[in-house]
């Protein structure tokens, strides 16, 4: 084929941490995901992984879009394979990066020499190549300093690989490596953006959605499923647990003063998220928490609520500023279906004062007089599994 990507791996090489099973962790993460874009070879050599279309109809563009979103990936270069000597790499280097270089004011050469059999150096093989791309460009200077356009010249073992400035990969760990998470998911921006960042460190995600039929609409939980559906193209194949909620939110409008009705109705929610998480493997429990952004997130109704589950709660955006999120969840593809228009079972049966500053002894009282069990075990009997992935297939 006339084309490859190079996958250059992130983390993994630095940390040196059972790098063999990292390296294959991530190399079937991307043959897996390559999957829906055609017949790909993918194999992996020096710390670089290479991803080769089999034949003409491999959809290269979809694979090549696909390719920013594999966790484990630092860098990735679209480029051309050719032969090892100086005639064929300056021939790839015309056909393939002509265009570029012809509207670049100026440019340098790069070269790495992988394969240590190549009789020039790196400084040699970039010289004698700069050169010839002078003579073929007149009107592009060559820069060593400060280019405005660099060709890459890549010698290795099979091939000579010819590319201009690559592109970051999505950074992070391979799916799979950092067991797996459960994610509280709303509707709203935080949620998908803090399970995207948590899945970004190798986690496998599954979320859970809590929801309150017919107080919040069917078209409520068709958004969280399709929010769940659009992370799954960073995630992989997720599972959503859509958890009937309604029960559990009556008794608490019948039975709890109404500025507790927050704060119990949360922590229901992390019994009940504990509950099926520990049912599906998973070792802590994400929220899209932050800071001080309404009156459930302060430290004190934080505590009120952590303290009713025994296994690690993390909260990714706890510190972050508002507009940061956004720009993530732009970036993610998410942003767009969390601005619509929907009501949260949050928003159902809202106290007009909410306690900011929840005392545990208080809440404890008046939850004490529930049927704290058989609520969990009520909501847990009607719970929904719900399979989304981005592509129809495998995905
Ligand atoms: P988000 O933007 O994620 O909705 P938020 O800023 O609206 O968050 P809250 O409504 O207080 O904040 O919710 C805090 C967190 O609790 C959410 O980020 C989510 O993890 C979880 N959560 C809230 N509502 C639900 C729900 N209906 N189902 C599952 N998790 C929920
Ligand atoms: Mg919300």
């Amino acid at each position: 084929m006339n084309e490859i990507f190079l996958l250059k791996l992130g983390e993994v090489v630095l940390k040196g941490l059972n790098r063999f099973s990292f390296e294959n962790k991530l190399k079937s993460n991307i043959a897996r995901r390559m999957r829906p874009y055609g017949s790909f070879n993918v194999h992996i050599a020096q710390s670089t992984i290479y991803v080769e279309p089999q034949n003409d109809d491999c959809d290269v563009d979809g694979a090549w879009d696909a390719c920013h979103t594999v966790f484990g990936i630092a860098a990735i270069c679209r480029c051309r394979p050719c032969e090892k000597n100086l005639d064929a790499i300056f021939q790839a280097v015309e056909d393939y990066l002509g265009d570029d270089l012809s509207m670049a004011k100026s440019f340098k050469v790069e070269s790495k020499r992988a394969d240590k059999r190549f009789p020039m150096t790196s400084i040699q093989l970039s010289q004698e190549i700069g050169g010839r791309i002078a003579e073929a460009f007149p009107q592009v200077a060559v820069d060593v300093h400060n280019p405005d356009y660099t060709v890459y010249v890549e010698v290795r073992e099979q091939a000579a690989y010819v590319h201009g400035p690559a592109e970051p990969g999505a950074g992070g760990l391979p799916t799979g490596m950092g067991g797996r998470a459960a994610v509280l998911l709303s509707g709203g921006i935080d949620s998908p953006v803090a399970g995207y960042m948590i899945a970004k460190r190798g986690v496998e995600i599954e979320s859970i959605h809590f929801f309150s039929y017919p107080y919040t609409s069917e078209q409520a939980k068709e958004k969280v499923l399709e929010l769940a559906r659009l992370m799954t193209r960073y995630s992989g194949r997720m599972t959503v647990n859509v958890v009937g909620f309604t029960k559990v939110q009556e008794v608490i409008r019948d039975q709890c003063p109404e500025e507790y009705f927050t704060i119990i109705m949360r922590r229901f929610m992390m019994r009940i998220a504990e509950r099926i998480a520990r049912q599906d493997g998973c070792k802590c429990l994400v929220t899209g928490e932050n800071l001080g952004q309404v009156a459930s997130q302060t430290m004190e109704a934080m505590a009120v609520t952590g303290a009713v589950v025994d296994m690690p709660l993390f909260h990714p955006l706890i510190g972050m500023d508002k507009k940061d999120i956004i720009a993530i969840a732009q970036k993610i593809g998410t942003l767009e279906t969390s601005i619509l228009p929907y009501e949260d079972c949050c928003t159902v049966f809202t106290p007009r004062h909410p306690k900011t500053k929840p005392s545990l002894r208080e809440v404890e009282a008046i939850e004490a007089k529930m049927d704290v069990e058989g609520l969990v075990a009520h909501a847990i009997e009607n719970t929904e599994k719900v399979t989304v992935r981005y592509h129809g297939g495998n995905g």
